[in-house]
């Protein structure tokens, strides 16, 4: 705690103090003063007579007047010039000089029946003394003895009051220490925190750097493993015998899923360090969607999964990234088929609706600039659990992780699915019950002519289905 010295106005209660010093005052009809150490008036009563108003109504009696004033602060009692005494007791408090308790003046018994004094007389003239000759005739003689009981008494109340309230400033000052202490650790700790966050932000942005850089260098020589492979495929280098042909099938294959992999790494790279660019164009949803589920058909009849589409035919164009789109809509596409069982059943649908998500989604009507494109991608699989829904758009987050995991993958998928979408202007949100099937859905921003068409020729929705069962294609 600070050692700084306690000040007789920190702790004083003027109310309280200023009540008992001037019923004390008025009691006994004598004046009552506190002065700190420093000397300053803090609280008076009844501090001058009509002696006193007499001689300071003349120059020289006022001069006089102050310099007793002055004295009486640091003297332990003080006859005044007109023969007024003063008697005064410090207030001390743990040893500590807090300041003085004056009493008076007063008119000492010993002056009973006398006049002015000589200083008086010389420095009043004319009405004055007269003035002076009544005061003094009016004045009530008071006994030394019985002026330092009453002021030993008065400062003994005082006293007990700043005992009081020096024992709440004291509360209030460990309190006060404890807080600025718990501040500066505060403070500490979050100028380390931030120092941290700091470090950590530099690593990750050197991870990302070097990741990108890598997973680039990666794509040239596996691009060649994959072009050479095809061209031994394609006979360019001589007849391969069956057993020839299945081996550099295989590398082929497995380059290409490297690729994947390696293009997925780079991209997540790309959107951490902030270098993600999309282009925005006009683009037919349900054509990205055809490219992609021709691309995952082998998959998804290999499980005999019944793939449905459902597409709006006067949907509007999504304003997007062609190529970004189809990964959107591959990804979601492959993880419902990879986390459907066989024989399950797979929707996709596209409608025009609200852009916000689910909550918003159940919310009255949309207002047209709330509207866009909704992909959904609905599945009868494994589903995944309410506590992990949140996470899964996490990088490298996968609902099952132990290494006896079974269904492949890196964990990247939705995280490029959420950095695509949002990059667009949209949302991707899932709805999901374990056992049962999850529901992905994606929102993007539409061609603005678009949607007002849509919306003005629009009576009532007219969807185009095309279905692909088990075994068609
Ligand atoms: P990956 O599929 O490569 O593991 P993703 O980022 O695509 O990575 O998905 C993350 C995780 O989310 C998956 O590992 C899986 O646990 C869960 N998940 C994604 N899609 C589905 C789905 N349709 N049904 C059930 N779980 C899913």
């Amino acid at each position: 705690m600070s050692g700084r010295p306690i000040a007789l106005a920190e702790l004083l209660d003027a109310a309280a103090l200023d009540e008992v010093v001037r019923s004390y005052a008025d009691f006994h009809g004598i004046g009552l003063a506190l002065v700190d150490a420093e000397g300053k008036e803090l609280l008076a009563a009844n501090r001058t007579t009509a002696l006193c108003d007499a001689v300071r109504a003349f120059g020289p009696g006022r001069d006089r007047c102050d310099r007793t004033l002055r004295d009486v602060r640091v003297a332990s009692a003080c006859d005044c010039f007109t023969a007024q005494r003063y008697q005064t007791e410090p207030l001390e408090l743990e040893g500590q000089r807090l300041g003085v308790l004056i009493f008076g003046p007063y008119w000492p018994v010993e002056r009973a029946g006398a006049g002015p004094s000589a200083a008086v007389v010389s420095v009043v003239s004319g009405k004055g003394l007269q003035k002076a000759q009544e005061a003094v005739a009016g004045l009530r003689p008071v006994d030394d003895v019985q002026a330092a009981k009453i002021v030993k008494q008065v400062a003994r109340v005082v006293t007990v009051l700043l005992h009081a309230a020096h024992t709440r400033h004291m509360t209030a000052r460990l309190h006060l220490d404890a807080i600025e202490r718990a501040y500066a650790e505060v403070s500490e700790k979050n100028q380390h925190m931030a120092h941290v966050v700091e470090r950590l932000q530099e690593a990750d942005r050197l991870k990302s750097n070097f990741l990108c850089t890598i997973s680039h260098e990666l794509r040239t020589p596996l691009t060649s493993v994959i072009g050479y492979s095809e061209m031994l495929l394609e006979g360019l280098a001589g007849h391969l015998n069956d057993e020839q042909r299945e081996y550099v099938r295989i590398i082929m294959e497995k380059g290409d899923q490297l690729l994947q992999l390696i293009t997925a790494i780079l991209d997540v790279s790309r959107i951490e360090s902030g270098a993600l660019r999309i282009s925005a164009e006009p683009v037919l949803l349900s054509d990205v969607i055809a490219v992609a589920v021709a691309a995952v058909a082998p998959l998804a009849r290999r499980k005999r999964l019944e793939v449905s589409l459902q597409l709006e035919h006067d949907a509007p164009r999504v304003l997007g990234d062609r190529d970004k789109l189809r990964q959107i809509v591959i990804n979601l596409l492959g993880n419902a088929i990879k986390f459907t069982p066989d024989g399950g059943r797979i929707d996709v649908v596209v409608e025009v609706g609200g852009m916000l998500g689910p909550a918003a989604a159940s919310s009255p009507e949309p207002t047209p600039d709330q509207l866009g494109l909704r992909l959904r991608v609905r599945d009868t699989g494994i589903g995944i659990p309410a506590e992990k829904t949140a996470r899964i758009f996490d990088p490298f987050f996968q609902v099952d992780s132990s290494s006896t995991r079974e269904y492949g993958g890196t964990g990247l998928g939705l995280a490029l699915v959420k950095s695509f979408v949002e990059a667009h202007g949209g949302r991707v949100w899932v709805e999901s019950e374990v056992g049962r099937g999850s529901a992905f859905t994606a929102t993007f921003p539409c061609v603005s002519e678009d949607l007002a068409a849509y919306l003005r020729g629009r009576s009532e929705p007219i969807p185009l289905r095309r279905a692909l069962t088990r075994d068609s294609s």
